[in-house]
């Protein structure tokens, strides 16, 4: 199946008027709009499996418990992990990367051991270890990037060390679209013997994703950003370390034997995830990992990859607009309109319809690194369509005439 009107008439959220206007939504990378099908299997399960999983002998009890674990098993095979007990469910990314931050962060990096991050982190991925360097007096170090906000090989070689404990990056940048070299800087990490952790929350929407391929020892993805519910998400690690790890919270469910004083705790995945699961969550995430490779991974990302493109050639032509990162990225544009407020940008738009973001997000370090206190963000998602990338481009036109 390949991207066409039909896959937008899918997502009903689409079809309806904001300020009497046809709504453009252009902030997938944010959040994106969820298909029929992932709202109905959320539906149906409430409807007609729900039950809590993994501990009643009932019928019920069963049916959740194989539609959760059939998730975990989906989510296994989309990301090409090898075992189940790989595949930890968790509320997002930033659930996902503080469990790996608190756990093996915590345990491995001691006093004047480093920590290396780049300066184009979502705060997701960079408070975390921020966090960890201060309780354990450990350094964090930042990879420099190109002009044009590209992280290269040589750049990350710089920051490495035998002191780096974890080597924390960003699959694909949230403000600039780049694409980072996870797998070299893997084996860059590995080569000193620390641990790869990788945000994937802009790339597993948009990608194949392969963790065997990467050797990344972590990776961490939302399922919002993908057609799926909110509230759930995933923390891929390879089984060793995690069976090794303490567990982060404590409770049902994740134990094995609990005795007056001292209790143990079940291997991975359940080790992570005390207390009710998210079930419902994994079901509709499950749901959409199916839709999306119906359509095609790499359909996807081409079509998404020539709207920013199209956008790209068109924001150029107008005076004063300033666009960030390079010509090699993915479906998303940062830009900033002459000296207008991005979040005027944004308002304006808003008006005539079309949904963008404005602000630093949630990369203040990259804003500053751009020297921007904020900026807008268009990005782009398999429902969007070139008509809409001429919306954006005529309501930039009228925010500047707006403002003039
Ligand atoms: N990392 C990146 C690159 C992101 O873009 C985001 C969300 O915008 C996150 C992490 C955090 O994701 P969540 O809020 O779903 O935990």
């Amino acid at each position: 199946m390949g991207i066409d009107a039909s896959i937008r008439n899918q997502f009903p959220i689409l079809d309806q008027q904001v300020n009497d206007r046809k709504l453009v939504y252009l902030d997938s990378a944010a959040s994106s709009q969820k298909p029929l099908v992932v709202i109905e299997a959320i539906d149906n399960y409430y409807k007609t499996v729900h039950s809590n999983v993994h501990r009643g002998v009932h019928t019920l009890g069963t049916r959740a418990t194989d539609a959760y674990e059939g998730a975990r098993e989906n989510v296994r095979r989309f990301i090409k992990a090898q075992h189940h007990e790989e595949i930890i469910f968790t509320r997002g990314t930033t659930t996902a990367i503080n469990i790996v931050a608190s756990s093996y962060g915590m345990e491995h990096v001691q006093e004047g051991d480093e920590i290396v991050v780049t300066y184009l982190e979502h705060h997701a991925n960079l408070i975390p270890w921020q966090q960890v360097a201060k309780k354990k007096k450990a350094k964090l170090k930042y990879v420099d990037l190109t002009a044009d906000g590209r992280v290269t090989i040589e750049a990350v070689k710089a920051q490495i060390s035998d002191r780096t404990k974890v080597v924390a990056m960003a699959h694909v940048s949230n403000v600039l679209g780049t694409i980072n070299p996870i797998k070299e800087v893997a084996q860059l990490a590995h080569a000193v013997g620390a641990a790869m952790v990788v945000d994937a929350a802009q790339s597993a929407p948009h990608q194949k994703i392969d963790v065997v391929d990467l050797d990344c020892d972590f990776l961490a993805f939302s399922a919002h950003k993908m057609c799926g519910p909110t509230g759930i998400g995933v923390l891929y690690g390879k089984k060793a370390l995690l069976n090794a790890m303490e567990p982060v919270e404590f409770g049902g469910e994740m134990i094995d034997y609990v005795g007056l004083e001292e209790s143990t705790f079940k291997p991975s995945p359940y080790r992570f995830e005390a207390g009710t699961p998210i079930i419902a969550g994994a079901v509709g995430l499950s749901a959409a990992i199916d839709f999306l490779e119906e359509i095609g991974l790499e359909n996807i990302e081409a079509h998404e990859r020539e709207l920013a493109r199209y956008a790209m050639a068109q924001m150029r032509e107008i005076d004063g607009l300033t666009i960030y990162g390079p010509e090699e990225r993915v479906g998303l544009v940062t830009f900033n309109l002459g000296d207008v407020h991005a979040h005027d940008v944004a308002t304006v738009l808003d008006m005539q319809g079309v949904a963008v973001r404005a602000g630093h997000h949630c990369a203040q370090p990259l804003m500053r690194w751009l020297g921007a206190s904020s900026t807008a963000r268009a990005s782009f998602y398999l429902y969007n369509t070139q008509e809409e990338v001429d919306a954006l481009v005529t309501g930039l036109r009228q925010t500047k005439e707006y403002f003039s």
